[in-house]
């Protein structure tokens, strides 16, 4: 347990300080800011960690940071949730899993906030897609995580705060141990 948190934070510390695709922030900076927002909205632990762990992808494959702006699609919202869930349980991967498509639904559903994306979240939405249809978005709502992953989206574009002050990978630690050990005996 404590090795795959050992090796998160190590990640973190060694891939996440290149900058978040055409995003003010750093990636660990991103993943702190989209966790700490979480918190702030009271929510439940498993979704503080997918805030947390959302984008891990991105440190995984280490992709250079421009790739939306070179036309690549990564889908790093699979990536990150197929990693995860080696250690931990689907109330975290979920969200992760969706948050793309909770994206894509927003979009489709609420034109303010298809305005208001960042210029690179708006680069990123063709390559991912673009807006659901409205036979997507049915099929969206259907989804047991379906409002986990909206909040979770909503998180991760409050997350862009150059400077933002907010608690360090530390302060997640005991929680991150707590969810992988709850995984592993589960699977027992
Ligand atoms: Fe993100």
């Amino acid at each position: 347990m404590s090795s795959v948190v050992d090796e998160i934070i190590k990640m973190f510390e060694c891939r996440g300080n290149a900058a978040y695709y055409g995003e003010p922030v750093s990636q660990t900076e991103h993943a702190l800011q989209a966790a700490f927002q979480a918190e702030k909205d009271g929510a439940p632990d498993s979704l503080v960690l997918a805030a947390l762990l959302h984008d891990i992808g991105h440190l995984l494959h280490g992709l250079a940071e421009n790739v939306a702006e070179q036309g690549i699609d990564a889908r790093h919202e699979e990536v990150s949730a197929a990693w995860l869930s080696e250690y931990f349980g689907p109330d975290i991967t979920e969200p992760v899993k969706l948050h793309v498509a909770a994206k894509r639904y927003l979009c489709a559903v609420d034109l303010d906030y298809l305005n208001e994306l960042s210029p690179a979240s708006f680069q990123s939405l063709e390559l991912q897609g673009g807006p659901f249809s409205d036979k997507e978005a049915e099929a969206f709502v259907r989804l047991p995580s379906f409002r986990a992953a909206i909040l979770l989206r909503r998180w991760d574009d409050r997350a862009k705060v150059p400077g933002l002050k907010v608690p360090p990978l530390e302060y997640y630690r005991a929680r991150l141990e707590a969810a992988a050990k709850q995984q592993q005996t589960s699977a027992l």
